[in-house]
């Protein structure tokens, strides 16, 4: 198999240029670093071991970078070697479940002798990644994450963004459809725990695993990215081909969607969803989606189809988006940024937790449909304490 060197500033690394996935993954897929500034850009790929499109997309572009000049440092790392050698989702545990602070305090503690499969996979990241990081943070580099990932639903890509400006700024100029919303209600993925760090980061879906297209769109979102980034200095005919082939891809989905609804399902309910949903179908309010519990169930609202649950078991049946206009996110990126969260006040039953930007508590006679403005302020993830709500925001939004 060929191999290029693609580190010129720091010690060069051999990676690989393309060759087969299975039994041959390692966990650095490659690293470019010219010695200039610039930012760290961290991809991640294969965190499930059934979506190899990532890690081909990531190898095959930081092989393209090898001849080139670039800023900053690139490093594309492989999640679950694992998983991926077997070709599996994960080895028990969800690589991309493991990414919270309970859960990286326990890691720590642990005798790494004790880890289970997943958890050493996560350990070894970790390391990396905080390495990459602290370094990046000595040099005064922003950081970026790209998490590369596919889905078991067919469709069209998307991007899965923080509601946080950075991010949203990052995934709007990779140009898949931006999907708000999603990210806060999985619990412990990669990106939610970085970003929760002050970092940005996006994650890219680029598509069903096993299709040849998915690769494609993923390495044509990381080339995007990286063009953004200012690590590299695409020329016009290649920058046109990338955003072209995203276009395309797109086709007539919304460039912003919020998440707006999630249909939860137990084991028991027995829940099949109708056949021929793909993401980014259009869904019309009472159309039958599927069947729970012998009842059908009907859609609650005009909307967009997201992920629907064929195969395997999962906590929800599907997902509903709606479109975000082009008001909400310059009114949204207006509002963080002059900090004008004390407008909040004028909200029935809300008040603001010290020190500002805290979080905001809303009491029960707080109107329904509060959360909307709330999420303009960037106020996203709640807890309940009793009859109180708390709702908090990302720091450095
Ligand atoms: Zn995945």
């Amino acid at each position: 198999m060929s191999e290029v060197s693609v580190e010129s500033g720091q010690g060069a690394r051999r990676v690989p240029a393309r060759g087969p996935l299975v039994g041959e993954v390692e966990r650095e897929l490659g690293v470019k670093d010219d010695g200039q500034p610039g930012p760290l850009v961290l991809i991640t790929a294969g965190m499930h071991g059934n979506e190899p499109a990532g890690v081909m997309a990531a190898r095959r572009v930081i092989a393209e970078l090898a001849d080139r000049p670039t800023a900053g440092r690139v490093v594309a790392l492989a999640g679950n070697l694992g998983a991926l050698r077997r070709g599996e989702r994960h080895g028990g545990q969800d690589l991309n479940r493991l990414w919270t602070d309970p859960i990286l305090a326990e890691l720590l503690e642990r005798d790494p002798a004790e880890d289970r499969p997943d958890e050493a996979e996560q350990r070894e990241l970790l390391r990396i990644i905080e390495g990459e990081r602290e370094r990046a943070k000595a040099a005064g580099r922003e950081v970026l994450l790209l998490d590369l990932h596919s889905t078991s639903a067919g469709g069209g890509p998307f991007s899965v963004v923080p509601d946080v400006i950075a991010s949203r700024r990052l995934a709007r100029a990779i140009g898949l459809p931006v999907v708000l919303g999603l990210e806060q209600r999985i619990e412990g993925p990669l990106l939610t725990w970085i970003v929760g760090q002050g970092e940005v980061g996006v994650v890219l879906e680029g598509g069903q695993h096993e299709d040849p297209q998915t690769e494609e769109v993923l390495s044509h979102a990381l080339r995007v990215a990286l063009d953004h980034a200012g690590v590299t200095h695409m020329d016009r005919a290649a920058a046109r081909r990338s955003r072209a082939c995203i276009d395309t891809i797109r086709g007539g989905v919304p460039p912003v969607l919020d998440m707006v609804y999630a249909h939860p399902v137990e084991p028991e309910d027995g829940f099949v969803m109708e056949p021929g949903w793909t993401n980014f179908k259009r869904v019309c309010a009472e159309q039958a989606l599927g069947l729970q519990r012998g009842e059908v169930v009907q859609a609650p609202i005009d909307s967009y189809m997201l992920m629907p649950l064929y195969q395997g078991l999962g906590t929800e049946g599907f997902f509903l988006c709606t479109p975000v206009g082009r008001l909400w996110l310059v009114a949204s990126r207006v509002v963080r940024r002059l900090r004008l969260d004390r407008a909040l006040r004028l909200f029935r039953g809300v008040r603001a937790v010290r020190p500002a930007g805290a979080g905001v508590v809303c009491s029960p006679e707080t109107p329904r449909g509060t959360e909307s403005w709330l999420a303009l302020f960037g106020y996203r993830t709640s807890t309940t304490d009793g009859d109180q709500v708390l709702w908090t925001r990302r720091s450095r939004d």
